[in-house]
């Protein structure tokens, strides 16, 4: 299938820094073992009894060093493999990150994880450039895949309500559009999407079963550019304007943001991640909201508290706001928001989640400001953390989690938190 760039323009080329290295465990399958085993790094003297694998669940990772790096990482934050036996000697997962390939429908969309620092940053080759790579392995995973896997139906709008592939990307190319729009502060942007969101959940697009009467095609970029309108008219010009979260709500936005921010693997890892009284102590501290924030990813603070997190960083720079609309744009664009990308999320409440993930960042990003960081390097990191989980970390995928992010939609939390952590003041 051909594999289509973002219209968002987003730039990308590693720049060794082995953050993804020293961050992931990397699964290697029973090729890629027997690949690195016959390369003979048993004859170092820095390989002697270092296991190049460990079995977790049953399956193979490659093995890390007491640093957190890879076996593989060199001095010179390199990959031994790449620099000895060429790129296509790594396993698949190494070469293909920070990348995303999306099946949608008859082509691959291609995306990108910002939780690469080089992503966050747009440094390297606009990623248009780059499809020749992309195509390589989306050739891989279609000779692997089960007949008829990749060109199954787009996911459910809700329930088992489908469009045509056209008419999700249609929706995907009208939420960017909304996010695209320099004239709103970023907040605002997300709340007429939840807008658009909210009044579409409660709409039927097959016209009763009258196909004249089926809102699909034009008829549905002109519904949803008339919706885009009416949000306009409809939310609040400022985010103070807006109520403020409901106490239940914040309680049950704090406990995802705990997901949204922990890392539990690799050299990133935090120390309230390590035994299970520590999670445990972690998550009351959590539920409750007071004292100190706990250290769920090496990167937070040692002493920031939960009223950190309640605390403005004030106005947002350019350069804030444009990683903030480049990251939501890229999810928004490649599909990576709804479907197999995201635990199956139906396209409304995978645009929900992925609403939810700016006020966690928000909030991350003043806990992260608490610490002695500059606002916009709160923001680039608070994204990197975010988006390391968004997508991939299995909580976010649980039927508590996913009831919890309802919870959050239907209340009208949702767009009540956006707008609380976008506040400027
Ligand atoms: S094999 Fe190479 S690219 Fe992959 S994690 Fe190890 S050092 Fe990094």
């Amino acid at each position: 299938m051909q594999v289509r760039s973002l219209p968002v323009v987003q730039n990308w080329d590693g720049h060794s820094c082995g953050d993804c290295c020293r961050s992931y465990a990397v699964p290697v399958t029973a090729d890629e073992r027997r690949r690195i085993e016959a390369q003979g790094w048993e004859k170092l003297p820095e390989f002697a009894g270092v296991p190049y694998f460990v079995k977790r669940g049953g399956e193979f990772f490659l093995n890390h060093r007491a640093d957190g790096g890879c076996v593989f990482l060199g001095l010179d934050k390199l990959c031994r493999i790449h620099g000895k036996f060429g790129s296509a000697a790594k396993p698949l997962a190494c070469r293909i990150y920070p990348f995303l390939l999306v099946p949608a429908g008859d082509h691959w969309n291609l995306g990108l994880r910002l939780a690469c620092p080089s992503a966050a940053d747009n440094k390297g080759r606009p990623l248009t450039e780059q499809l020749h790579d992309a195509r390589e392995y989306a050739a891989f995973f279609e000779s692997t895949a089960a007949p008829g896997a990749l060109t199954g139906p787009p996911p459910a709008l809700q329930g088992r309500q489908v469009v045509p592939w056209g008419d999700v990307a249609r929706i995907a190319a009208a939420v960017s559009k909304l996010l695209a729009d320099d004239a709103e502060p970023f907040e605002r942007r997300w709340r007429k999407v939840l807008f658009v969101v909210a009044t579409l959940k409660k709409a039927k697009f097959d016209g009763g079963g009258d196909p004249k009467k089926a809102v699909t095609a034009g008829r549905l970029s002109e519904l949803l550019h008339v919706l885009g309108e009416a949000a306009g008219d409809d939310e609040p010009d400022t985010a103070e304007e807006v109520k403020r979260p409901g106490w239940a709500g914040r309680t049950v936005f704090r406990q995802l943001v705990a997901v949204f921010s922990r890392k539990d693997h690799g050299a990133e890892k935090g120390t309230a991640q390590r035994g299970p009284l520590r999670r445990f102590v972690s998550a009351v501290r959590f539920a409750t909201g007071c004292g100190v924030v706990p250290k769920v990813h090496a990167a937070l603070p040692d002493a920031a508290t939960f009223a950190a997190g309640e605390v403005s960083l004030g106005p947002l720079s350019d350069t804030s706001v444009s990683l903030l609309a480049r990251w939501h744009r890229v999810k928004v664009e490649s599909l990576q928001f709804c479907g197999a990308p995201n635990f199956g999320l139906a396209v409304w409440e995978g645009l929900e989640s992925l609403a939810l993930t700016f006020p966690a960042a928000m909030w991350l990003a003043r806990v992260l400001a608490a610490g002695g960081r500059t606002p916009d390097a709160a923001v680039a990191q608070a994204v990197r953390m975010v988006d390391d989980n968004f997508g991939f970390n299995p909580l976010l995928g649980s039927a508590r989690q996913k009831f919890a992010l309802r919870v959050l939609a239907n209340r009208g939390d949702l767009t009540r938190l956006v707008a609380w952590y976008g506040r400027t003041q």
